[in-house]
């Protein structure tokens, strides 16, 4: 990259809400392109993977063969920002898998457990609060969305969530070059995550330089 305008974000787009993400960082005015091919990943400056379902997405990928190239981006330091089944994928360590388990990509420091808030309330909403995104809380949609259950030190939280219980359970991080959020930005209306990881993007675009 060699100036802001021509700053690329890939989407991953195997499978999942790959065309919304796409469509809020053109709203942006953010080139957005799909990644389908390992090639692709050398040309973009940073890296969305959707949610939709982890251990599809993680099958397509390993017939694609796509996983190792990924894991190398993202072990590699590359901005990668994970949605609902893309943090699952960006886990270290998940619980509630598919027996056989699921090959995850790792690199963020968490335990995420995948089916967190159960498969009856399958999908909800609730206004919360992220500091990081400024004053005004932000509408979270879940879909049988994860949340995070154990976090290394050098993790931050960006969200959560009060439970039933009035226990909070972690939602959004960040770990250096790697955001990750339990529900899905892309189907509302507010741009405030994709500002946040476009950030992020070009900040790494600034220290490599
Ligand atoms: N819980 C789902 C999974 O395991 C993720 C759901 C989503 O991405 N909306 O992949």
């Amino acid at each position: 990259m060699n100036n802001q305008q021509s700053l690329k974000i890939g989407v991953l787009a195997l499978q999942g809400a790959f065309a919304e993400h796409i469509h809020m960082l053109r709203r942006l005015g953010v080139e957005a392109v799909e990644v389908r091919k390992p090639a692709q990943l050398a040309d973009v400056d940073g890296l969305i993977i959707p949610g939709g379902e982890s251990t599809t997405m993680g099958l397509i990928a390993e017939r694609w063969g796509l996983v190792e190239p990924l894991r190398a981006w993202v072990h590699g330091g590359r901005p990668t920002w994970g949605t609902c089944a893309g943090m699952i994928l960006l886990a270290a360590r998940a619980t509630g898998q598919k027996q056989g388990g699921q090959p995850l990509l790792g690199g963020l420091d968490v335990t995420v457990n995948r089916n967190y808030f159960g498969r009856q309330v399958d999908s909800f909403e609730a206004e919360l609060a992220a500091p990081v995104l400024g004053d005004l809380p932000f509408h979270a949609v879940f879909i049988r969305a994860p949340a995070i259950t154990e976090m290394g030190p050098g993790v931050q939280r960006l969200a959560e969530i009060a439970q039933g219980n009035g226990e909070p359970v972690v939602v959004a991080v960040r770990q250096g070059p790697i955001l990750a959020t339990a529900f899905h930005p892309e189907l509302t209306d507010d741009p405030r995550w994709h500002a946040l990881f476009v950030a992020m993007v070009r900040e790494s675009e600034r220290n490599d330089r």
